[in-house]
């Protein structure tokens, strides 16, 4: 197998990153400007979180870089293979659709139990999980911060059986992997703005997963990224109240007692 890399890969490969920089900076400048909407006073990032923002870039980047090392792997290894995505399938608007909402439904599912696990396994959250958890007050460009070893279970595989399953060619991928993270960086803003359409459409959204991301949140809310499914059914998901804070912005409020 010749290793080449073509503009359909490269698409593939850096748009969702530059897609994740974009859409976060948008809400980092945003968050300077909207005081009112936040969940956290900004200066609770650097004071309440136990990473600093110099760390979280470093490691968000390289999460990035391996992002892209197995998605060119991917394209090598399915090109010319027509199990997995093809390319030369129909890509009317109805089968996009259909491969989106499969594609959504096995992401959730595999992310709900493999982050639930990863809170109940003590060895698992000291050693990967409690790493994207330094993060307590969470910002836009730390939504995939993590150990590498748990962005590989996560995003990697977890992404990989998404596009597999649901039969996405590689472009319709793209976007795909384009979407989770804006989603991603969606649920870790720390605002929560009127007519968001991630808010109108998922009630997985900001103030959910902030939820979680708090220090009592950690056993609730698991679902991720896009619906809140699981947590229902399984009986994880919290309910809250945002309440107004004098200072500016919400006060999170969790409306049921917790489980010790
Ligand atoms: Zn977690
Ligand atoms: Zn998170």
């Amino acid at each position: 197998m010749a290793f080449e890399i073509t503009n359909e890969m490269l698409v593939g490969s850096l748009m969702p990153a530059i897609v994740y920089w974009v859409y976060g900076g948008l809400y980092t400048i945003l968050g300077y400007s909207c005081n009112n909407y936040r969940l956290h006073p900004k200066e609770d990032e650097d004071e309440k979180n136990f990473a600093s923002k110099k760390t979280v870039i470093k490691g968000v980047l390289g999460q990035q870089f391996r992002q892209f090392i197995a998605t060119n792997l991917l394209y090598m290894i399915t090109r010319g293979n027509d199990a997995g995505a093809s390319s030369g399938q129909s890509t009317s608007f109805f089968v996009i659709a259909r491969q989106f909402i499969v594609a959504m439904f096995v992401f959730d599912t595999y992310q709900y139990f493999v982050h639930r696990y990863l809170h109940q396994n003590k060895f698992l959250y000291k050693h990967l999980h409690s790493k994207h958890h330094r993060l307590v007050v969470s910002y836009p460009f730390g939504a995939i911060y993590s150990h590498p070893i748990e962005g590989l279970l996560f995003d990697i595989i977890g992404g990989t059986m998404a596009i597999y399953i649901s039969g996405m060619s590689p472009l319709t991928s793209a976007f795909f992997s384009s979407f989770c993270n804006m989603k991603s960086v969606d649920d870790h803003c720390g605002l929560m703005l009127p007519w968001n359409p991630f808010h109108i459409f998922f009630t997985n959204n900001t103030a959910y997963h902030d939820l979680h991301h708090q220090l009592y949140g950690g056993k609730y809310n698991f679902s991720q990224p896009f619906f809140s499914i699981w947590d229902k059914i399984l009986g994880t998901y919290m309910p809250y109240s945002l309440e107004k804070r004098e200072e500016g912005g919400f006060k999170l409020r969790p409306l049921k007692e917790f489980k010790n």
